[in-house]
């Protein structure tokens, strides 16, 4: 089998020495365990805040040891009755081929529910789960809001706008990193109205497309996009804090937002939120969205990259904005 090791921690940007591909005997599942053959895994920017040694909801990933992450595979030998060979599973041992685990950490899902099983990695799995609890649940979205989102060619933001539709929307705004994104937002994912953010400054472009104020702001990449929706934001306007990738791989502090203060006079509701402690969406989530999906009213472009060996190319992509949709490995058939 083989896996790819934190090799060294990146400072700024990682780079291809960050990472080591490895080679090793496949294991063997002992009592209740299961050997699972990874077909997709995923790369998330979280893992990026992984790589540091800092304090945060999850552990840091250890130098020298494997990364981890989102993975769905097919059991290929089985010391559980309750997942037999054959069985389809996410589970959380990605950056491998082949992860040996115990049963009771893998999840059995139907490989024929989904339109291909990486929907397990992203529409349907957490990204899509981040959307549906964010939007929903922690920006308290209501028919007839006006809701921006950034990021929003990306893995949960294409979700997030489609969701904001779906339930009614009066309009939705996205920003991305470049023309075919701006065009993928309004003529594929049905946005009202998109706009490149390295065209001109945030604040400027969300003004135009908004003219009436936004009433929700899905924040995906923090700095001048939040600064730029605070400004716009009506009264009692609500914030899901989801990330801040703008700053995911600076060394130094953001200036922006400087205009914090005005979420005082607008009464404005800001709340963060981490995905994981919302797990009991997961029902609702995928009876709904899982819906949506079936009845082609969602649609989840996807950008698959092949083997293992250009995972650590394919995460540095997806910090480069190289991916539509969610970022998948496909690592094998
Ligand atoms: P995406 O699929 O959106 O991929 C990342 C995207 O970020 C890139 O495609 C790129 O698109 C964009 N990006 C990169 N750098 C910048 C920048 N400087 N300014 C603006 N955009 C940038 O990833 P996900 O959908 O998986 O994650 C989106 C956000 O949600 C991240 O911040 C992530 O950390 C967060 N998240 C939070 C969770 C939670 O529980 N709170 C759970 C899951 C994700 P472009 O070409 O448009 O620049």
């Amino acid at each position: 089998m083989q896996e790819i090791r934190l090799a060294s921690r990146p400072s700024g940007w990682p780079t291809a020495d960050n990472f080591a591909l490895v080679e090793l005997p496949t294991p063997a599942p002992g009592p209740g365990q299961v050997l699972v053959r990874n077909q997709f895994m995923s790369v998330d920017p979280y893992m990026r805040g992984r790589m540091n040694d800092a304090e945060s909801y999850v552990a840091p990933f250890e130098v020298g040891k494997a990364l981890d992450g989102a993975a769905v595979g097919e059991v290929v030998a089985s010391n559980a009755e309750n997942v037999p060979v054959g069985a389809t599973v996410t589970h959380g041992l990605g950056w491998r081929d082949f992860a040996v685990l115990d049963a009771r950490h893998v999840r059995v899902v139907d490989p024929v529910a989904a339109p291909t099983l990486s929907a397990y990695l992203g529409v349907l799995g957490m990204t899509g789960l981040t959307a549906y609890v964010g939007l929903l649940d922690i920006a308290q979205f209501r028919e007839g809001d006006v809701v921006f989102v950034s990021g929003a060619a990306g893995a949960v933001g294409s979700v997030v706008g489609q969701i904001a539709k779906l339930r009614g929307a009066k309009r939705v705004i996205g920003s991305a990193g470049s023309a075919e994104k701006v065009r993928h937002l309004v003529d594929d994912l049905g946005f009202d109205a998109a706009f490149n953010y390295k065209d001109a400054a945030v604040r400027h472009q969300l003004r135009d497309t908004a003219p009436d104020g936004i009433d929700v702001y899905f924040d995906n990449v923090g700095g001048d996009h939040l600064e730029a929706a605070i400004k716009s934001l009506n009264k009692y306007g609500r914030v899901a804090l989801c990330g801040a990738i703008s700053q995911y791989n600076e060394t130094s502090a953001p200036a922006a937002p400087r205009n914090l203060a005005l979420a005082i006079g607008k009464e404005l509701n800001l709340r963060g939120f981490i995905v994981g402690n919302h797990r009991d969406r997961m029902p609702d989530f995928v009876a709904e969205v899982g819906a949506w999906l079936r009845a082609g009213k969602i649609v989840a472009p996807e950008t698959v990259v092949e083997g293992l060996a250009n995972a650590p190319e394919a995460f540095l992509g997806l910090m480069r904005g190289e991916n539509t949709g969610k970022m998948v490995i496909k690592v094998a058939g």
